[in-house]
């Protein structure tokens, strides 16, 4: 019999990676997606087009986060041996503006999945996406497993009490059940709001001729950014260890937004300080601490390591939003 999975946020960034993942590895995998009135989901497109994976090895199933009904019913019929929470309000500065929706989706959402796999014979393995921003002002640097959340976001703080309420479902019900806190990670598929992609694509859309400026604001900020489809490769390894555990995958590594830049429009032969300007809307003050991961308990329980360097990511990042202005 093949593994089943259920992914929530399968149209997202990483649900589309993980997808294609498990797909490649035999799975059967259910996917939970909103309704909406569009019905384009670009990143599923090659999955959902190819008649011998849709319907036959990918399910897409109509649910949100706040539907338990739905979910309920889907989880019971489906019965995954695995579920991987990916779906959430994802964006940190958005979440000032929507702290509400926010908190009820990636918080409240989690625990309410949880409370469903609660009632599961068997339990499925069930993996959350958490974040570093649960840290939030650190008190060390590089944070691990065991550095205490001090969340300074909405979306930090919902994240926060998601992750504690995984641990406290291992704990209690003994559920294996494992926090992913994931630092930055980008691919050519991110959502166009996130700073890094609205880099990679305006110097694809100046380079075509289609914009001339580019509007940012703090060029001084700095993230451990690491590559989609690795972070995926680690849910994927979590769920396969031996014992449930939280794991952080980071890269350990510091860049700066104007990093971005230099090797975005350094790519398309194009001289970045031509173009961007300062726009007080989109400056954040600067953190005080910048939050970078140890990722050795995944290195050695896990054999994860990223595969993907930063500047090969940025090249890639850029060359696919190129063709997608080209075409
Ligand atoms: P993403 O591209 O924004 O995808 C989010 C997914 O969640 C989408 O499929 C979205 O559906 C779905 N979703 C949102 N609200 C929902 C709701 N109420 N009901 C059902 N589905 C809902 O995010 P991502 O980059 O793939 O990140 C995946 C997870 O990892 C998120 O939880 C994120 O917070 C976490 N994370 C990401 C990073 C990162 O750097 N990427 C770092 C740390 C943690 P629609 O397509 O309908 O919008």
């Amino acid at each position: 019999m093949p593994q089943t999975a259920l992914i929530t946020g399968i149209t997202g960034q990483d649900g589309s990676y993980l997808a294609e993942l498990l797909l490649a590895e035999g799975y059967v995998v259910h996917g939970l997606v909103r309704r909406n009135s569009n019905i384009v989901r670009s990143r599923l497109d090659h999955l959902t087009s190819d008649e011998r994976i849709y319907n036959e090895s990918l399910f897409l199933h109509y649910g949100d986060l706040d539907d338990t009904t739905t979910i309920r019913r889907l989880i019971m019929k489906a019965k995954p041996d695995e579920v991987y929470h990916l779906a959430g309000q994802s964006h940190v500065g958005a979440s000032f503006e929507i702290p509400e929706t926010t908190c009820e989706f990636t918080a409240m959402g989690t625990l309410r999945l949880l409370e469903i796999l609660r009632d599961c014979d068997p339990l499925p393995k069930f993996a959350h996406a958490s974040s570093s921003e649960i840290f939030g002002t650190p008190t060390s640097q590089p944070q691990n497993e065991d550095t205490p959340m001090r969340p300074m976001t909405p979306y930090g703080v919902a994240k926060a009490f998601a992750t504690q309420m995984v641990r406290v479902y291992r704990e209690k019900f003994d559920l294996f059940a494992c926090n992913l806190i994931c630092y930055n990670h980008e691919s050519p598929r991110r959502g166009e709001s996130f700073v890094t992609r609205k880099i990679t694509r305006s110097a694809a859309r100046i380079r075509a001729g289609k914009q001339h400026d580019l509007m940012l604001g703090n060029l001084d900020s700095q993230r451990d950014w690491g590559y989609a489809p690795d972070y995926v490769r680690g849910f994927r390894a979590a769920l396969s260890h031996k014992e449930p555990k939280d794991f952080v995958l980071a890269t350990g590594i510091l860049h700066r937004v104007s990093d971005w830049l230099e090797i975005s429009f350094g790519h398309l032969g194009l001289d970045w300080r031509e173009h961007v300007k300062f726009d007080p809307r989109f400056a954040r003050s600067v953190d005080p601490v910048s939050l970078v991961g140890d990722a050795t308990t995944a290195q050695r329980d896990l054999g994860w390591k990223p595969q993907i360097g930063f500047e090969e990511m940025v090249k890639q990042m850029v060359e696919a939003d190129c063709q997608r202005e080209d075409n």
